[in-house]
């Protein structure tokens, strides 16, 4: 017989691939800069990076030839003191990205979908596509907002799970009250992405008693600044979790993620100061970039700021940042081409980003501009 590829799904054969974003020195060597010169706000991660803690610990940390423990125990336990819910309503995650796939894998039965609200978070239609689960997507209102009319209408026998980001990424909005209870007086299950919760001072956490059917996803990438140690978690009804903990690869969070996150919360005051200073950077941030005329910031709730660039160029926006080594998020989709989204810096680097920002902008405009 003649030697063959091994077949694969046809229906994966165009899924999208999730758009990563370049290691840093890529984008280095493209801006023909140092690194410590770049400012990387692509990817919303934490600028004052890990606590000190966390490399020093991981140096001395021992048992790397043992597995970790399947069950998270400590890990769990230290989530629960956390987010004030018991362990056994936890599961833990090589980032939350694992878990959304986890989540939908078992919790969406064969013929059943999801629906999703973009624009937002790109793990859910990359999930849906690779678990072959049919994603319903109801656009988001012109203003970002949730449309929970039209969620609500596009509810069928075959609907398993919504899946919300809140605050969302990248729009920067947090879900209202109003489109929360909507949401939940649907009764169909509710899967809340709070990678940003932090960020925006609140959570549903104290709703899950009263809305079984509501399910949060949380992480240490963010606010922790444990992006590269993959480490995330989810809330869930109890027998839920139990059901994730069985279905997860067993040994999913490797001995460094769990040391660190123990470590991280442990000095969690420290964190919440970090946090505090990257909000209140985001309201300087604001200010200056309202002060630009040609960009149009949206409010955010989260780490970073989704910006319309007035004259529609999104794309053009990101290119020539990135010859100045500033690197930002564009989304090559049909309502965010004329936007990008921006990580709030350290407070010492905005000065920076505004007079980076202020020279490309002229640099745009004034080609534009008819002579
Ligand atoms: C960054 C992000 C995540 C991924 O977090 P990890 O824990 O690093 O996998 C999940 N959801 C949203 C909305 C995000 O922006």
């Amino acid at each position: 017989m003649a030697d063959q590829l091994p077949p694969v799904r046809p229906d994966l054969l165009d899924l999208p691939g999730y758009e990563p974003v370049q290691p840093l020195e890529d984008l280095a060597r493209v801006a023909g800069l140092a690194p410590t010169d770049l400012l990387k706000l692509d990817a919303n991660e934490n600028p004052f990076g890990p606590l000190p803690v966390v490399p020093e610990m991981l140096a001395r940390l021992p048992g790397y030839e043992r597995y970790p423990d399947p069950m998270q125990g400590r890990l769990r336990q230290a989530i629960a003191d956390y987010v004030e819910v018991p362990p056994d309503r936890i599961v833990a995650g090589a980032g939350s990205d694992e878990l959304i796939d986890l989540c939908f894998r078992c919790l969406v039965s064969p013929g059943q979908s999801i629906i999703s609200c973009p624009p937002t978070f790109g793990m859910y239609r990359f999930s849906a596509g690779l678990a072959g689960i049919p994603i319903v997507e109801v656009a988001r209102r012109e203003d970002w907002r949730v449309h929970a009319e039209a969620v609500q209408a596009a509810i069928t026998p075959a609907t398993a799970l919504i899946v919300l980001a809140s605050p969302n990424n990248p729009t920067g909005n947090a879900l209202d009250r109003t489109e929360l209870a909507a949401l939940l007086a649907t009764g169909v299950p509710l899967l809340v992405d709070e990678a940003y919760a932090e960020f925006a001072g609140r959570s549903l956490v104290n709703e899950l008693r009263r809305h079984p059917q509501l399910m949060l996803l949380r992480t240490f990438s963010k606010w922790a600044g444990l992006a590269g140690l993959r480490v995330g978690f989810g809330i869930f009804p109890e027998p839920v979790a139990g059901l994730l903990l069985k279905a997860k690869p067993p040994y999913n969070i490797n001995i460094a993620g769990e040391a660190a996150v123990i470590a991280s919360l442990q000095r969690r005051a420290v964190l919440d100061e970090r946090v505090r200073k990257i909000v209140e950077t985001r309201a300087i941030l604001m200010e200056r970039l309202q002060a630009l005329p040609w960009l149009e910031p949206y409010p955010s709730d989260a780490n970073f700021v989704l910006c319309r660039v007035r004259d529609g160029d999104g794309r053009a926006l990101k290119e020539a940042l990135a010859k100045h080594g500033v690197f930002v998020r564009y989304f090559d989709l049909p309502r965010l081409r004329d936007c990008v989204r921006l990580s709030i810096p350290r407070p010492d680097q905005v000065a920076t980003l505004i007079e980076r920002l202020e020279v490309v902008g002229t640099d745009l405009y004034a080609r534009r501009r008819p002579t």
